[in-house]
């Protein structure tokens, strides 16, 4: 297992009702909130009215940033550093999913920052102080919630970056399952893709000896794969929510990832194909995946992947590993596909003219990955995505 650090400073308030607790959560960081949400979801369900009267009804001082959009662009960040410059605010309140609370947390540390945003998205090291910033979660993928990651995109360049700052960890995120009844099917499905795609990316790695993170990340994986079509076929289910909401906080704030080398294979991937067409990040994830497994699977790796099929779908440990490293690869990919994720490039209208261009943009990145990759590696693995 390798050094790490964890620090978990997220209170989590969690549950039916918790938004009750947004006033106390806010209350050390000052009177004038920027609140940030997206396209509308937020109006429609009600949660917006909710925030805006405990708001009111405790004196806090609200600007708004709406129209944050899903792969939040650089654009909607510096509006949102101008606002705070402007009305002189105190505590970012991001309510939504992964895209309005990441493009909140650029937002509070460009405020601070001199020159242009894209800057600080471009090298971590330019983010110095940022405003605390609190959230209300709406969608379970991302984990954003309790991590320090943000990936904002700028579309003219085709770029999609992340950056990341210990000082973009939300000092207190409301988890109140019941916000995500009224999700679109697709975003469930792609949400928990992203979840267990954190996961995957830190539980396929080389190290042998990081058994309890190993655990919790199967434990993870079987809870998206239990809870998700129950959460389809009947989005008011409470539980199905709540499991799901509580193991994307816990896919990426640093639990299952401990101890392990820092790269990850697909998501990077993911971002380019996002960057150039605009995808929803947990359905890329969901059609790369099962395809990255099988172009890795190797003796070097089938080990893995039967602990994998063994813990997670109770394959027959007796088996030969690689009949059970396979058996689990196509469960992964059936399980995509019943949750109703289109899994091939095609169905997105995406074709091979860009696969040149994206695999080069990978060149080196994969180099300390489980399986390093080279641009001839990546443009397969986008081949078999077709
Ligand atoms: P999202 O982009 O925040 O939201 C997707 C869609 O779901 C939006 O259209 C949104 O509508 C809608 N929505 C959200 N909550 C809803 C609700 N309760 N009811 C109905 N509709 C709702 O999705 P996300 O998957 O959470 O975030 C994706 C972004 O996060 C990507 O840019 C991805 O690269 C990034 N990401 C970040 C991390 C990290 O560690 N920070 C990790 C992985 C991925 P409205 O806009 O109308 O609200
Ligand atoms: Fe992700």
């Amino acid at each position: 297992m390798k050094n790490f650090n964890f620090h978990a400073r997220t209170e989590i308030l969690f549950g039916k009702g918790q938004i009750e607790a947004l006033p106390k959560a806010l209350a050390p960081y000052g009177k004038k909130v920027l609140l940030v949400y997206g396209g509308g979801s937020i109006k429609r369900n009600g949660v917006y009215d909710s925030v805006i009267k405990l708001l009111g009804e405790n004196n806090f001082e609200v600007t708004e940033l709406s129209g944050v959009e899903p792969n939040p662009r650089i654009e909607t960040v510096r509006k949102g550093a101008k606002l705070c410059r402007d009305n002189q605010i105190e505590v970012v309140l991001a309510v939504g999913g992964g895209s309005t609370i990441d493009c909140s947390k650029v937002i509070a540390g460009a405020c601070f920052y001199d020159g242009d945003a894209w800057d600080i998205v471009l090298d971590k090291e330019k983010i110095t102080k940022v405003l605390p910033i609190v959230t209300v979660l709406t969608l379970a993928a991302t984990g954003s919630e309790m991590n320090k990651n943000a990936v904002i995109s700028k579309m003219d360049t085709n770029d999609k970056i992340g950056t990341s700052s210990q000082e973009f960890v939300p000092m207190a995120s409301i988890c109140d399952p019941t916000y995500m009844y009224t999700l679109p099917a697709i975003q469930t499905a792609a949400g928990t893709a992203d979840i267990m795609s954190h996961i995957f990316e830190n539980y396929f790695k080389s190290e042998e000896d990081t058994y309890v993170q190993d655990r919790f990340a199967e434990g993870i994986l079987r809870a998206c794969i239990h809870y998700c079509p129950t959460a389809i076929e009947k989005p008011d289910d409470y539980s199905a929510r709540a499991n799901l909401m509580w193991a994307s906080t816990l896919a990426l704030n640093g639990l299952t990832g401990a101890g392990k080398g820092q790269t990850w294979s697909c998501h990077p991937i993911e971002h380019e194909l996002s960057a150039y067409y605009d995808i929803t990040h947990g359905t890329g994830l969901a059609i790369l995946t099962p395809r990255w497994m099988r172009y890795i699977l190797s003796d070097k790796t089938v080990s893995k992947f039967a602990d994998y099929g063994v813990n997670v779908f109770a394959l027959n440990p007796d088996e030969d590993p690689y009949k059970i490293a396979n058996k689990a690869i196509d469960l992964t990919e059936e399980f995509f596909k019943k949750i109703g994720i289109p899994m091939h490039l095609s169905e997105l209208g995406i074709g091979t003219e860009k696969f040149d261009e994206i695999s080069q943009k990978l060149d080196r990145k994969f180099d300390d990955a489980y399986i390093p990759m080279t641009p001839q590696d990546v443009k397969k693995i986008l081949e078999m995505c077709l």
